[in-house]
């Protein structure tokens, strides 16, 4: 599935529009942007098209505006800081398509930058309707689309613009395909899939999917319960979704069919409730409490977890160890993060809550490739096709 890029198709002098992610988030109280690091994470693309020339139309959403002008998601703010980021000038519009933004376009210089105004201020924006496509293809002579958290969707301006314009890759958009689809095609092994998180039901299909591939299935967070209840452990009180047992049995079995190795908890921190100050202890998998639940895993599961990991040349990570955002039970997603950073191996980690966990442990630069998109990478390691790149000319 090798992509053009932006290095593919000359960009000399042209009008570029590019999709970015560029949906920062605000500070609740003084609607700063509280972290720029998507607006960094643009930053090769944009400098290469800089440094041709180009004229850089830049277009993103922020928020959920839901088809109206909101003035806490305007993106002026997002152009003040990549200004600021880049070191010169970037303009931006108060809308997104119209005569008026084609005349302001018609006006940039070679080199120039522009951001437009929220695409979701219209709702046919998410509605990828084409008249609103083609207004904004009017903008340019060539699509980027280096916005990979949005590439799962389907929107005008992920994906039905390409009709009306010849459609590339970003550098973001290019490593995010190099490392999660190297992963899945041709992976040095052994390979493994750690996966966590709340519920089995969201990750049935991605499961499916990676366990044809992988050598090795670690299995932690809360999902590990509806796992360790089908194996005929007593969970206590914990969250198990009894419609997955089936699917977690069938899924044990056809890994065994295939010689993957899965690894379940073995020991766990146990609480008398769900809360950050709830009275806990290390137990058994065969001794939790009646009425307690289990909200991580223990030390003998990290070291056995670990072991294995260790031995691994390819680790992709999905999902916390437990719930990470009580102190007390973020050990075990702390020690993986620690873990999967020290390892010689690829290391790719999926975006979201993961990520987070990855920045909160301070690991997060000894980690190959971590994924800018939460839902994006899910649904790519699931083997689903998104439109955002399946639009895009195949080299
Ligand atoms: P996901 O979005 O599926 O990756 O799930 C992330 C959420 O799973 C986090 O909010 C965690 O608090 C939650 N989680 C992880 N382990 C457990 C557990 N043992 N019990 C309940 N929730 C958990």
């Amino acid at each position: 599935m090798k992509k053009k890029t932006v290095r593919d198709i000359d960009v000399k002098g042209k009008k570029v529009l590019v999709r970015v992610d560029f949906n920062v988030p605000l500070d609740v109280n003084t609607k700063k942007i509280s972290d720029d690091s998507r607006i960094r994470a643009a930053l090769p693309t944009l400098k290469y098209l800089i440094d041709q020339g180009s004229k850089v139309i830049l277009c993103s959403h922020l928020g959920r505006p839901k088809g109206k002008v909101v003035e806490d998601m305007r993106m002026a703010p997002v152009a003040k800081r990549l200004s600021e980021i880049l070191g010169r000038h970037v303009k931006s519009t108060t809308d997104c398509i119209g005569p008026e933004i084609e005349a302001e376009v018609a006006e940039l210089k070679d080199s120039d930058v522009i951001l437009l105004e929220n695409l979701r201020f219209y709702t046919d924006e998410e509605k990828n309707d084409p008249g609103f496509a083609k207004s904004l293809a009017r903008l340019g002579e060539i699509y980027v689309n280096d916005a990979f958290g949005t590439a799962h969707r389907a929107h005008a301006s992920t994906a039905g613009v390409a009709d009306y314009l010849p459609a590339v890759a970003g550098f973001l958009m290019e490593k995010e395909i190099d490392y999660l689809g190297g992963a899945l095609a041709n992976p040095e092994r052994p390979f493994a899939m750690i996966i966590g998180g709340a519920k089995v039901a969201d990750k049935i299909a991605l499961l499916e999917n990676i366990i044809r591939k992988i050598d090795v299935l670690v299995i932690g967070g809360g999902m590990a319960n509806t796992f360790l209840k089908a194996q005929g452990h007593d969970v206590g009180s914990s969250k198990v979704e009894d419609d997955q047992l089936e699917f977690t049995s069938e899924l044990i079995e056809k890994a065994s069919a295939k010689n993957v190795k899965v690894l379940l908890p073995v020991d766990v921190e146990a609480a008398e409730e769900f809360t950050a100050q709830a009275n806990h202890k290390t137990v058994s998998i065969d001794d939790v409490p009646k009425g307690w639940m289990v909200l991580d895993i223990g030390p003998k599961t990290i070291k056995m977890f670990s072991d294995e990991i260790k031995r691994c040349k390819t680790i992709v990570w999905n999902g916390p160890m437990g719930v990470f955002e009580f102190p007390s039970f973020a050990v075990g997603t702390k020690a993986i993060a620690s873990l999967v950073a020290s390892v010689n191996a690829t290391t790719i980690v999926g975006g979201g809550d993961t990520a987070a966990a990855v920045e909160a442990a301070g690991v997060d630069s000894m980690i190959t490739h971590i994924s800018t998109g939460g839902g994006a990478s899910l649904e790519f390691l699931e083997g689903k096709e998104l439109p955002g790149i399946a639009v895009l000319q195949d080299k």
